[in-house]
């Protein structure tokens, strides 16, 4: 594996982010996509070697987009309409289970993506290309690559 590039990169402006977070990129860069196999994110990019997955506390922000997508946007609609008898109580609670169990592997991805656009669209300033050249994040970053 090669050792990511370090070179500057122009500023990243907010519809950068978006339009990245829309298409699973590097947030960063946008020559990266976000995941190395189906469910395991770059730890850095291997393009630009910005940090992707953080650590300590960095994965709930995916998994509240996720279980947010999931219980108002498909479970408890669902049991809101087995509840009013438009289908039936029992038929809405198995497809209320089945899509618990089924939806979050699906969304994983994209609730990572919308995280780190949503992240980053707040924050551009902490984007590596965003930083000014003497920050000390950055110098550490790389020191921590070497
Ligand atoms: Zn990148």
């Amino acid at each position: 594996m090669t050792e990511p590039t370090l070179e500057p990169l122009p500023r990243v402006r907010h519809r950068d982010i978006v339009r990245r977070g829309l298409r699973g990129e590097c947030p960063n860069c946008g020559q990266a996509k976000l995941f190395r196999s189906l469910l395991k994110i770059h730890h850095r990019c291997p393009h630009c070697g910005m940090t992707l997955e953080r650590g300590d506390g960095y994965y709930l922000g995916p998994l509240c987009i996720n279980y947010g997508i999931v219980v108002f946007g498909y479970v408890a609609p669902l049991l809101l309409t087995g509840f009013s008898d438009w289908v039936s109580l029992k038929l809405a609670l198995a497809l209320a289970l089945s899509g618990a169990l089924l939806l979050p592997l699906l969304l994983y991805r994209i609730s990572w993506s919308l995280w780190l656009m949503i992240y980053y669209f707040c924050l551009p300033d902490e984007l590596h290309a965003n930083r000014p050249e003497d920050s000390d994040d950055l110098q550490f970053e790389e020191e921590q690559r070497r």
